[in-house]
This record gives structure tokens, sequence and C-alpha cells, in this order.
């Protein structure tokens, strides 16, 4: 690996990481981010976004098993948990595009995404 040298070395490419590393950036300063896994964080990949889409089946669910309550009556309601797997894995696809448009801000602000990094410093 090439020997360079940053003003800011941001550990974590979550919200908290890119978001300082992305400012610092902005700010002026050489900045490297570093990533172990997936950019984007919890958040982008497993937290905020993906598990609404489990949560929101579930609101269904229990829509459908109180629509009485309402007026409604339905019958023969099924669940199918492939289905609800698919939508999962749907919205978890339409946020690897956000992770590429993520990434090709980074390399336009000329930051250095370091994989792994943390491992050298130690
Ligand atoms: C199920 C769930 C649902 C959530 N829903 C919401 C929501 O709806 N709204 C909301 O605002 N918040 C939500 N959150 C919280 C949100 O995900 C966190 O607040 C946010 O991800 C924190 O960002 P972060 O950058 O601090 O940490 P993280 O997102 O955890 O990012 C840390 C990153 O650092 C990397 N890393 C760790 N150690 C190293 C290392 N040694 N070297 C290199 N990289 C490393 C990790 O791989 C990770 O990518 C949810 C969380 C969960 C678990």
């Amino acid at each position: 690996m090439n020997n360079k040298i940053f003003d800011l070395i941001v550990i974590g490419g979550g919200p908290g990481g890119y978001v300082a590393a992305i400012r610092a950036s902005q700010l002026g300063m050489s900045v490297a981010l570093v990533e172990d896994k997936h950019l984007g964080g919890i958040c982008l990949n497993w937290g905020c976004i993906p598990t609404k889409a489990l949560l929101r089946a579930s609101e269904i669910k229990h829509m459908l098993d109180n629509v009485e309550e309402f007026g409604f009556s339905v019958s023969n309601i099924k669940m199918d948990i492939k289905k609800i797997k698919l939508r999962f894995l749907k919205v978890s696809l339409k946020l690897i595009k956000i992770q590429i448009n993520l990434k090709k801000l980074l390399f336009k602000l000329k930051m250095a995404q370091l994989l792994n990094l943390l491992k050298i410093l130690l």
C-alpha cells in the first residue's frame, strides 16, 4: 500500500463516519474513511431502512387481524413468509444503489476509502 498522510482518518463508514468524513473533506482536509464491512453501516445496510420492510409487513398483519373492529370482514388471510422475505430483499437491493451513489460521492470528493486500514494502524 502507498504511504500517504491524511489530515483525518475516520474509522467506520456508518452515518456517523461518512457524514463526518464528507464534511471534513468539504472543509478542505484530506480524509481517509475506513470501513471493514459495508459502507453505510448498520443504518443503511440493516437497521434503519431494511428492517422497516419487515415492520411494515407485521403492521399489515396486525391490521388484518383487527379489521372487524373497523367494520370490515375478511376471510382466508394467508401469510407467505417467502414473499415477505422477497420484498425485504428488494428493499435491500435498492439500498445497494444508494451505496454506489455514496461511493461515487466519496470519489468525487477525492476521499480514499481504505479497507481494513485499522489493522495496519494497530
Ligand atoms: C434494527 C435497527 C433499526 C434502526 N432504525 C433506525 C431508524 O429508523 N432511524 C434512525 O435514525 N436510526 C435507526 N437505527 C440506529 C442507526 O442504525 C444507528 O444510529 C446508526 O447506524 C449509527 O451510526 P454509526 O455510524 O454511529 O454506527 P454504525 O452504523 O454501526 O457504523 C459503524 C461502522 O463502522 C464499521 N466498523 C466498526 N469497527 C470497525 C473497525 N475496527 N474498522 C473499520 N470499520 C469498522 C462497521 O462495519 C460499521 O459499518 C436503527 C438501528 C437498528 C439496529
